[in-house]
């Protein structure tokens, strides 16, 4: 059985690296039991090193909610995929639709990814519309994303890549904050491994993990993996809270 993914996008929380090592000691308390899911905690970058040296094990690890595209140099204020690996980060999540906001292109994510799976780094990257609309022009979005966004990506570095689709519509704090339902996202995960399919074949489709992003909570986290064919969440505000995170942590496992 495949693991579920579950990550935690702690977006700019917590204040302070006391507050930052309490969240992820007590996420882990329930993660480290769970046989079925990797859990992977994003935190800001300044957390990543403290919390490293917290994990034990390889059920729930250090990500990065994002990365530079060039490994060194003279590029003031960024970080690149080198550190990272450096500082023991497992996963890179790049193109989250707030940093899209901020001008981040389809053609920069292309880089981003790129870097981090020179350096052998799980990528999650990160795709959705603005809005759902009736003639479902959104699918035509999401398509240009994909295949922008995996232009030129060799078939050869596909298991260490997954898609979180996170319609920004959705999303809690900078989207609207209403999830989508199993049953809608079930077709647009379809439609994405149609897409993956054109670009890389049925079989690399098929094993490419595809998550499901967008205002999850205990409540809903079951019904979106059991029902909507995602292998895996991605989770903001929900993930702030240990106890109710770890909740969803363990339904998943259940699953
Ligand atoms: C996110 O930040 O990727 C996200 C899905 O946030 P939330 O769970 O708060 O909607």
């Amino acid at each position: 059985m495949n693991k579920k993914i579950i990550i935690a996008n702690w977006k700019l929380n917590p204040i302070g690296t006391k507050k930052a090592k309490h969240l992820f000691s007590g996420i882990k308390k329930v993660a480290s039991t769970l046989r079925n899911v990797q859990t992977v905690v994003c935190p800001p970058f300044v957390y990543i090193n403290d919390l490293q040296k917290l994990v034990t094990g390889h059920r729930v690890v250090v990500g990065s909610q994002d990365v530079f595209f060039e490994n060194k140099g003279a590029f003031t204020g960024e970080i690149s995929a080198g550190m990272l690996k450096d500082s023991g980060v497992k996963y890179i999540i790049v193109g989250h639709s707030e940093r899209r906001a901020l001008g981040e292109t389809n053609n920069i994510v292309n880089k981003k990814i790129i870097s981090a799976l020179k350096e052998d780094i799980n990528v999650v990257v990160c795709i959705g519309e603005i809005e759902r609309d009736e003639n479902a022009e959104y699918l035509n979005f999401l398509r240009t994303e994909i295949k922008e966004s995996l232009h030129g990506i060799s078939k050869n570095k596909l298991n260490k890549l997954a898609i979180a689709y996170e319609p920004i519509w959705a999303i809690g704090g900078s989207g609207g904050g209403t999830p989508d339902s199993p049953d809608e996202t079930m077709e647009t995960v379809l439609f994405i491994r149609k897409i993956l399919s054109e670009l890389f074949g049925k079989k690399n489709a098929m094993s490419t993990p595809i998550l499901y992003g967008g205002s999850v909570n205990k409540k809903n986290a079951e019904g979106f993996l059991s029902e909507s064919g995602v292998q895996g969440l991605l989770i903001g505000g929900a993930s702030l809270d240990a106890v109710h995170f770890g909740e969803i942590l363990k339904k998943a496992d259940k699953i």
